[in-house]
């Protein structure tokens, strides 16, 4: 059984990555400093509660743990505040990434699975993105994703440390057993937002943006389900365990929704009117982000299972309505 580091896996993305690798067989050791994440939310392996900052810690965790595998999350993860607190940025996701690669070098451990972003391509010259789209991030967050996959291309160079950087789309919805969902403190994302504003507990939902050269003037994204894009991570790591060299894949579904259609299908899930108003612009965002997910498709043969946008929406209203988490870890 395969010693897996999950750094970030008490969070969002994480924690159903966790929970699919131990289905999976491996041995799973979270790493994550509970700043966002949640403590419930690691249902199995071994939680190990610390930051990427404490170089020592990293160390002894490779050595005490006998790490083979790392796939790292742990990361700020938001656009609007990446332009508010762009040192943020660049500390958390790039220079303390750089302690995790010294830690994987200096202790012979060989791969990683790194989660990064299409907001490393920025405005797109075509719809759907592939992997060979020019990147251009236009927002801080994005950039310090990009920052780091150069840095682990450098790393592979010098060291031979092989990686898949895996580019998502937009993660939305919940585990369907029902016991990890999406809980962000304060919420951000849209697909939450609109089903707290559905549920009651939100008094106001606002479209950032009805002026964009979209069909309805708001923003496109491509929605992917949270287990699809853990299901990636696992084909990642069994194949890096198996010897495939580094690359980057997208993930995504292929298919784009405009912040308007995601509220129509929340309120046919749901039953219920919801109500927007339009706001301006967030900065950062580009007005259309669809994926091509064909190369890793081909090559490590993965296939979405729920890519229907109701599918999606449906398993975050039942998290949703379950409650959620209680606390904040
Ligand atoms: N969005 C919105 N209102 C909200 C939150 C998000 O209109 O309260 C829009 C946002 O501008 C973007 C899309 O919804 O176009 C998806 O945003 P989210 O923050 O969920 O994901 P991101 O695309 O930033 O990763």
């Amino acid at each position: 059984m395969k010693n897996i580091l999950v750094t970030g896996g008490a969070g969002y993305i994480g924690s159903h990555v966790a929970k699919k690798l131990a289905e999976a067989g491996f041995n799973v050791i979270v790493l994550d400093n509970l700043s966002k994440g949640h403590r419930e939310a690691v249902l199995k392996g071994k939680l190990i509660v610390g930051d990427l900052a404490d170089v020592d810690l990293l160390d002894r965790i490779m050595k005490e743990e006998g790490i083979e595998g790392v796939i790292h999350l742990a990361a700020d993860s938001l656009v609007g505040e990446s332009m508010e607190k762009p040192g943020k940025y660049y500390r958390n996701n790039v220079a303390n990434g750089i302690n995790l690669l010294e830690a994987m070098v200096n202790n012979g451990v060989e791969y990683i699975v790194f989660s990064s972003t299409a907001a490393v391509y920025g405005e797109p010259e075509e719809i759907p993105i592939t992997e060979s789209h020019p990147a251009n991030p236009e927002n801080t967050y994005g950039e310090s994703k990009l920052f780091f996959e150069k840095i682990l291309k450098r790393y592979d160079e010098i060291y031979n440390l092989r990686y898949v950087s895996l580019r998502y789309f937009n993660a939305a919805g919940a585990d369907l057993s029902g016991q990890i969902g999406e809980a962000h403190d304060p919420e951000t994302h849209l697909i939450p937002i609109v089903l707290e504003k559905a549920l009651g507990v939100r008094e106001k939902l606002y479209i950032f943006g009805a002026d964009y050269p979209t069909k309805d003037g708001t923003c496109i994204r491509d929605y992917i389900h949270v287990e699809d894009l853990a299901d990636a991570h696992i084909l990642a790591i069994e194949a890096l365990a198996a010897g495939l060299e580094s690359r980057i894949y997208n993930l995504g579904n292929g298919e784009g929704y405009s912040v308007r259609e995601v509220i129509e299908a929340a309120e046919e899930v749901t039953g219920k009117k919801i109500e927007a108003e339009i706001a301006g612009r967030r900065a950062g965002d580009p007005a259309v982000l669809v994926a091509s997910s064909e190369k890793i498709k081909k090559e490590l043969g993965w296939k979405p299972l729920y890519p229907d946008l109701k599918t999606i929406i449906e398993s975050a209203w039942r998290w949703h309505k379950g409650g959620g988490f209680d606390g904040n870890d």
